[in-house]
This record gives structure tokens, sequence and C-alpha cells, in this order.
């Protein structure tokens, strides 16, 4: 075979290459070569495809990487709001402002109940008494208070990891389209 002499394209060494060769290893610097040919010359290319190759593999990491932190930010959000089921294996729901915002009806209406019974209690000489109905309304319009505030933190605490969650889609479907 018919040996033809090229220089490396990086550091200049003389090289030799088969006639056939198309990809040759520098000996002095161990650049990855292309031997190029024209009709006139012999010449050699640096292989940029290996940095392509490694900037390819750096994307896709990135997009494993992005798919674990979703998975974690999912796992965390589930650990620390954990789906509870019915004795029939129905997700209970979570503490919606609904179901807060009745629970508060109840409240009020519970406390009125209350208070008319101190009232009456009083008025018909119950006296010290009285302050049990009326101690019982305040509480359960405190607990009503503090079920739509729970309710409210629940609310905001979801739509921050939703939107957390949606930006990294986002970052993971660009990632995708354009490594
Ligand atoms: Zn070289």
């Amino acid at each position: 075979m018919e040996m033809l002499s090229v220089r490396c394209n990086h550091c200049g060494a003389p090289l030799e290459v088969g006639e056939e060769t198309r990809f040759v290893t520098c000996q002095f610097c161990h650049s990855p070569l292309e031997v190029k040919r024209t009709d006139s010359s012999v010449f050699t290319e640096e292989v940029a495809k290996i940095a392509r190759n490694t900037e390819q593999m750096a994307g896709s990491l990135g997009v494993i990487e992005l798919q674990n932190d979703i998975e974690r930010l999912d796992r965390e959000w589930m650990a620390s709001n954990p789906v509870t089921f019915d004795k029939n294996g129905r997700p209970m729901g979570e503490p919606g402002s609904g179901a807060a915002a009745f629970q508060m009806g109840f409240a009020i209406f519970f406390a009125v109940v209350c208070f008319g019974m101190a009232a009456a209690m009083s008025n018909f000489g119950g006296g010290m008494m009285a302050v049990v109905p009326v101690g019982m309304g305040i509480f359960a319009v405190v607990a009503g208070i503090m079920g739509i505030g729970r309710a409210g933190q629940y609310q905001s605490r979801k739509d921050a990891y939703l939107q957390q969650r949606a930006a990294m889609l986002a970052q993971l479907d660009a990632r995708r389209r354009d490594p």
C-alpha cells in the first residue's frame, strides 16, 4: 500500500498515512485527525466531531439530571403532603379552601347556637355555667379560622410546587428540542 506524507493539522508533525486511511491519530500530539483529499493535495483536519459528541453527551446528561430533579421534587411533595385514602381506597382529597369555608360556616352557626345557649343560661340564672358554651363557640370559630389558614398555606405551597415543576418541564423540553 502506498503511503502518503501529511502533516498533523494540530502540531505540524509529519505523518505517514495509508492511501485509503481516513482517520489517524497523531503520534506526537494524539489529536484525532481526518485525512482529507482534494485532486491536488492531501491534508489532515482535526476531528471536531468528537467535541460535538461530548457536547451532545453533556446535553443528554443535562436531560437526565433534570428528569431526576423533577422526580425528586415530586417525591418531596408527596412525602410532605401524603395523600390519605378513605376506607373505600379513594383519595381523601386535599385540604381545599371549599371544605375549609364550609367548616368555617358551620363553626359560625355552632358559635351562634352556643352564644344563644349562654345568653339563655344567664337569663335563667345559670351564672358561671354560661362560660362553657361561650368557650365552645369561641373554640369552634378559632378552629374554623385555623382551617382556612391551613388550606391557604397548602394552596400556596402547591402553587409553588406546580410552578417549579412546570418551569423544569419547560427546561427539559427545550433541552430535548435543542440538545
Ligand atoms: Zn499532532
